[in-house]
């Protein structure tokens, strides 16, 4: 789940993660009160959506509009929130079609002395999770890590103990933080790594993290992404979910309890079980087609959820076809038959269906679709079914 800056900077503020003075607002009054209330004379206004590259990018159809611009009087302040506020910005991240502005977050001005970059996430290989700085803050750390990777520098951390003080003096030394500075950067990096742990973080990105003209270390900018598996521990964070950003047909998919991610290939998959179904995109790839969605099911799928996943596969207007791989283990294969004539009944199939069948009550399950008037086309493994499908939606 992410959720937006300006509220991952008030948990940075609860955590002691330092960050400027800040107001969110919705219309471009609000803004203008804003800039007023925190008192000038420079302030930021910055759209607020789920996606980074806001300060280079633009609103459609008004090029001169960024992201992220820097005002002086509350007059500024309301003319570049009515400029963001309902309108589509593009940036590197959002796609073409661009993110809705509903917000934007009205921040006071800030006296960058210096740009730097830090970012953690989990390390697999090692278990732990990782702290990542460097020195070129404030531009596309992928560009960094392909051409400069020596400038980004590591520390791995025991997320029971947190960082350690002879880490914080190696990345400072590193990053050229002395005296005042480093003493800043020791209570950051602190706060920094034991919010990720306290909050079962994926992922924290402040880019730029700034040292200021007094010395001072502050975040910038905040992109925060919590593990959806460890949601249920911060029931308080649920409260930040901003729908109107994520995908709709997700966000249907996981009501159902189905884990559906859309793709932009052209061949649905309704398959049970995440390994089974990545193979099986893994095959139509290899026989040359494209999936349009990763869905599992779930192991124990009942016929509400299989309709529930026929309508949404089939909610997609690139969705030419679809193949249905079952392995009944734990479904058996009755039931999945049972729900394909059910869904056929109640959503009417307009696109070819190739459907491969295996495991438990196998033989009952083929018998029932053939008897059946859903016009399907059986595969007898996986590989045929792969080449079935792809063939048909040519
Ligand atoms: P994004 O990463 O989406 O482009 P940022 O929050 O990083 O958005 O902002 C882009 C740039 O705008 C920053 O690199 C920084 O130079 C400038 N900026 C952002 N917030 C402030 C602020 N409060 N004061 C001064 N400059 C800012
Ligand atoms: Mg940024």
């Amino acid at each position: 789940m992410k959720i937006h800056e300006f509220q991952g900077k008030q948990l940075f503020r609860q955590a002691g993660v330092p960050v400027l003075d800040g107001i969110v607002a919705s219309t471009a009054d609000e803004a203008a009160a804003a800039y007023k209330k925190l008192g000038g004379p420079i302030a930021v206004v910055k759209a607020q959506i789920h996606a980074g590259g806001r300060g280079k990018g633009t609103v459609i159809d008004n090029p001169e509009q960024k992201g992220v611009v820097i005002v002086k009087s509350a007059e500024q302040a309301r003319a570049a929130a009515k400029g963001l506020i309902d309108k589509k910005l593009v940036t590197i991240q959002t796609g073409p079609e661009g993110k809705t502005v509903n917000r934007v977050f009205v921040e006071a001005g800030c006296d960058i002395a210096r740009e730097l970059y830090l970012g953690i996430i989990i390390d697999r290989a090692a278990c732990k999770p990782v702290l990542m700085v460097s020195t070129e803050g404030g531009v596309e750390i992928e560009a960094v890590a392909e051409k400069n990777p020596e400038l980004i520098f590591k520390e791995r951390y025991n997320p029971a103990y947190g960082i350690d003080a002879f880490q914080v003096r190696k990345l400072c030394k590193k990053l050229g933080i002395s005296g005042e500075g480093a003493k800043s950067a020791a209570k950051f990096f602190k706060a920094v790594g034991q919010f990720f742990v306290d909050y079962d973080c994926s992922m924290v990105e402040i880019n730029p993290l700034v040292i200021t003209g007094d010395g001072k270390m502050i975040a910038l900018d905040a992109k925060i992404t919590f593990d959806d598996n460890a949601l249920f521990r911060h029931k308080d964070l649920l409260d930040l979910r901003d729908w109107s950003e994520e995908e709709p047909s997700e966000v249907r998919a996981s009501d159902a309890g189905l884990s559906y991610v859309k793709l932009d290939g052209n061949i649905g998959c309704l398959v049970n079980g995440a390994g089974l179904a990545m193979s099986t995109m893994d095959i139509i790839k290899y026989h040359g087609g494209n999936p349009a969605n990763f869905l599992d099911v779930g192991g124990g799928a009942n016929a509400q959820q299989v309709t529930e996943a026929f309508r949404i596969l089939l909610s997609d207007p690139n969705c030419k076809g679809v193949l249905v791989n079952i392995f009944g283990g734990i479904a058996r294969c009755t039931t999945i038959a049972a729900a394909l004539i059910e869904a056929s009944k109640t959503i009417g199939f307009k696109v070819p269906l190739v459907v491969r069948l295996e495991g438990t009550e196998v033989e009952e399950g083929r018998k029932m679709l053939e008897e059946s008037d859903v016009d399907i086309i059986s595969a007898v493994d996986i590989t045929d079914a792969a080449k079935k499908i792809v063939a048909a939606v040519q």
